[in-house]
């Protein structure tokens, strides 16, 4: 089981102003610090107006495929320094309206039973539990965690199912437990299995390995009823806004998730919330050598301030106490 995550703190500084952003970098994903280093070395920041989000993402976009999570951090510091600027927090800078507070899930991963158990009572003051199935013992999790909580429970298979017709039995048995959603049922190549399912399920379905930037959402509502949008998969805020946007205009679902992550990750994910059906911001509660200050989650609801930028709190000072290569844990 992993315990770390390797982050990058990326900082863009306009005359006084400083904006901060981050790369969070799950293995799984492929970029690393090296990579995420390599990348920023390309970037001469001097060139462009950082007023001009869209333009300046525009080089950056091109400067290579992939690197999504390097690219967020540099579009989350852009949006920081930005708001600084002008004095609005980013919610405004990409025209969605203010979410004073909304609940978040907390995540339960796949584990044995007794840590599962465990893990279900340490979330008591959470209203909603994300759950990992797409092991062999789906049916016993859930009735495991039903013999303590009768919480909503998100359910997120990460791909994990590979039959299309024992997948929907599943989710009927599912949403007559309490289920909210079901994420990512199927692979991402069985897109025929998954339009198939997406027309039967009594639950909503919603899209995440599938559906990792704006480009993505083509047909998104042939296989899924919601998309999961996550800063480090959508290269940051000025995508993932627009991402918002398409799901609307398409009637898709909005869940804002996100990786491992420290409070600046979170803070700029939160400015999505406005318009998102679900949120599952529950990155930063997870670890324990937090930098930075921001949005804030007491009892399972996040706060949101108005902060100008992504509404960190005294960034500069947390900066000064970030050493090089940094890992969360
Ligand atoms: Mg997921």
């Amino acid at each position: 089981m992993r315990t770390t995550t390797p982050i990058i703190i990326t900082r863009l500084q306009y005359e006084n102003v400083m904006g901060f952003g981050e790369a969070s970098m799950p293995p799984l994903y492929g970029e690393t610090i090296e990579s995420a280093i390599h990348f920023l070395k390309k970037i001469d920041a001097k060139a462009y107006d950082p007023l001009n989000i869209e333009t300046f993402m525009a080089f950056i976009d091109d400067i290579d495929t992939g690197n999504s999570a390097v690219k967020a951090s540099v579009d989350i510091a852009l949006h920081d320094l930005s708001g600084k600027i002008l004095q609005k927090p980013c919610n405004e800078i990409i025209g969605l309206p203010f979410c004073p507070s909304h609940g978040t899930s907390k995540t339960i991963g796949i584990d044995n039973l007794s840590t599962i158990r465990e893990r279900v009572h340490d979330a008591y003051e959470f209203s909603i539990l994300k759950i990992k199935l797409g092991a062999r013992n789906d049916k016993a999790i859930i009735n495991n965690i039903k013999t303590i909580t009768d919480k909503p429970l998100y359910v997120d298979i990460n791909q994990g199912w590979t039959n299309k017709y024992r997948a929907l039995d599943k989710i009927k048995w599912l949403s007559d437990q309490g289920v909210i959603f079901i994420e990512q049922p199927m692979p991402i190549n069985s897109k025929a299995d998954m339009a198939w399912l997406k027309t039967r399920s009594p639950l909503p379905l919603i899209g995440d390995e599938s559906i990792q930037r704006l480009s993505d959402m083509k047909n998104a509502d042939e296989f899924f009823h919601g998309i999961n949008i996550k800063l480090m998969k959508s290269s940051g805020l000025n995508e993932a806004g627009k991402m918002v946007d398409l799901a609307g205009r398409k009637g898709l679902k909005i869940l804002i998730g996100c990786m491992s992550e420290t409070s600046c990750g979170i803070s700029a994910a939160y400015h999505l919330s406005g318009k998102a059906d679900y949120i599952d911001l529950d990155g930063n509660l997870g670890i324990t050598n937090d930098p930075f200050t921001g949005v804030e989650t007491v009892k399972g609801s996040i706060y949101g301030n108005r902060l100008p930028g992504i509404g960190l709190i005294n960034p500069e000072d947390s900066w000064n106490n970030i050493h090089d290569n940094h890992s969360l844990s």
